[in-house]
């Protein structure tokens, strides 16, 4: 079955996986979506005998069908190798009566590695098949962790330039020393002074100026996106639930067939698209889980199906999950809402133009498996120290509000399933965070000495990652305002 994409709000053709994977947005401003989806093709039984890669291909042929075996396996494999620290990939650690699936054991030590690794040769190989000649630009908003694993995957890509924008107050010491000292000579990373969602629409209204496109043509460079708009970085993601059910049966932790619920640290809301796309698969997933921090945003709607944005915007120990305007919420509005692009186009108007729209009760009733959780700064603490004192075992920021809510919902609802916790970072990412939480008394350490010392508390190694950072010289310091961001881009391009 050739799958094709359009876009959730309706205007334009079908594309093909690598043209949806060029262009990142729709040229309407919405989301590539496939426009059926697949099922597996092999069984659990078959996929429990299967490394890491053998199963992405497996889910990824299903979605990218218009690239061939030799084409994708050679993405696979160029993007699942000694770059991750374990042949694993994505190992599961049993602990506290869930199973928590470290997805960050690539470069960079956020679960964005585990698609941003292969979305640079996705995206090369699709503009050799579509016989793209302009240069790639890629324009990516951070909230801290896609900016370093985008930067990572595309520094030095031949034909491609990478423009990363962050929200200067809003990411962790750690976060901004590993973007700012980054290398290659076709990547560019710069401040603003607003938050993660001012960065994001920056970057959204820049697509979707058709005037700067024209200008950007004739100079011979395209715009394409590394976020999870980009429908070559959410595919990936789906990979790993697959491979988390087929370890669980693989270790005799599960029976075939038997369902599982997930639970996932949300802010832009890819991730858990991700398990939601595995579910759709066939994958035997039961309820899917979404955990934000004070900004609760997602939590409100799926308790009473009106998404609202006008609020406060919080800064929280889990920064990556800072954000209030969750764009692949978009993606599953538009499969609730019967794949009709017109009522999701409705709704994302009225979240441009007034902040807040509220879904039909026929919607609603299609989002049985989503529940929401919120955890607060002090629950997210609490939930680091309960598990660290009960198993030893040390989790970041964000994986502890998937944790907290977890427990909360497990001791609410007297739900046994077992449970997959998305484990999206490396505690030593947020290393201050996450050993004051633990201690309060090592507050007064250096953020250099508390990564030594949570490497003796957690009986882990540093990361490599982190030693690169550890005197790594500056190499990026402009920062601008928001509205200043086009100016920053014309001026790099020399448009
Ligand atoms: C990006 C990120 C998240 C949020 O993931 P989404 O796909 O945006 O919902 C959670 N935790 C960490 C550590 C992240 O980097």
């Amino acid at each position: 079955m050739d799958i094709l994409y359009k876009s959730t709000r309706g205007e334009g053709g079908e594309v093909t996986a690598s043209q949806a994977i060029l262009q990142g947005l729709a040229a309407d401003g919405g989301l590539f979506v496939p426009a059926a989806f697949p099922k597996l093709e092999v069984t659990m039984e078959q996929l429990s005998k299967m490394n890491y890669q053998e199963i992405a291909y497996e889910v990824m042929r299903l979605f990218f069908t218009d690239f061939t075996e030799e084409e994708l396996k050679r993405c696979i494999n160029c993007a699942y190798d000694s770059k991750f620290d374990t042949e694993e990939i994505a190992p599961m650690v049993k602990a506290g009566g869930a199973y928590y699936l470290e997805l960050f054991h690539g470069a960079t030590i956020a679960f964005k590695d585990m698609a941003l690794s292969i979305l640079p040769h996705l995206m090369t190989t699709s503009a050799k098949k579509n016989q793209s000649e302009e240069d790639i630009v890629i324009l990516t908003a951070t909230s801290g962790d896609t900016g370093k694993a985008a930067l990572a995957g595309f520094a030095d890509v031949p034909g491609t330039k990478i423009i990363v924008f962050y929200p200067k107050n809003g990411v962790s010491m750690i976060q901004e020393k590993q973007m700012v000292t980054q290398r290659g000579d076709n990547t560019c990373v710069i401040g603003i002074t607003g938050n993660f969602d001012d960065a994001q629409t920056g970057v959204k209204n820049m697509f979707g100026n058709t005037e700067l496109k024209e200008r950007l043509l004739s100079k011979g460079y395209r715009f394409s996106s590394a976020n999870s708009i980009n429908i070559g970085r959410l595919i990936p993601q789906v990979a790993y639930y697959v491979y988390a059910y087929a370890n669980l049966l693989k270790e005799g932790e599960i029976a075939d067939g038997e369902t599982i619920n997930v639970v996932v640290p949300t802010g832009n809301f890819g991730n858990i698209l991700a398990a939601y796309y595995a579910k759709k698969l066939g994958t035997p997933i039961g309820r899917l889980i979404c955990a934000s921090n004070e900004n609760k945003v997602l939590y409100d709607f799926f308790r009473t199906g009106t998404y609202d944005r006008n609020r406060e915007f919080m800064l929280t120990n889990s920064p990556s999950m800072d954000i209030l305007i969750s764009s692949n919420l978009e993606r599953l509005i538009y499969h609730i809402a019967d794949n009709q692009a017109s009522v999701n186009a409705a709704m994302m108007h009225d979240l441009k133009t007034k902040g807040v729209y509220t879904i039909t009760d026929a919607m609603r009733a299609q989002l049985g498996d989503f529940l929401g959780g919120t955890a607060s700064q002090v629950q997210t603490g609490e939930a680091i120290a309960a598990l660290y004192e009960q198993t030893g075992y040390v989790l970041d920021t964000h994986t502890a509000v998937a944790s907290y809510v977890y427990n909360r919902y497990r001791q609410e609802s007297g739900d046994e399933t077992k449970t997959v916790i998305a484990s999206t970072a490396s505690p030593f990412k947020f290393a201050r965070s996450v050993m004051e939480a633990i201690d309060k008394n090592n507050a007064v350490y250096s953020d250099m000495e508390l990564i030594d010392r949570l490497s003796a508390t957690a009986n882990v190694a540093v990361p490599q990652a982190i030693e690169d950072v550890r005197t790594a010289p500056v190499r990026h310091n402009t920062v601008c305002e928001t509205e200043d961001m086009q100016k920053q881009v014309e001026k790099i391009l020399a448009l």
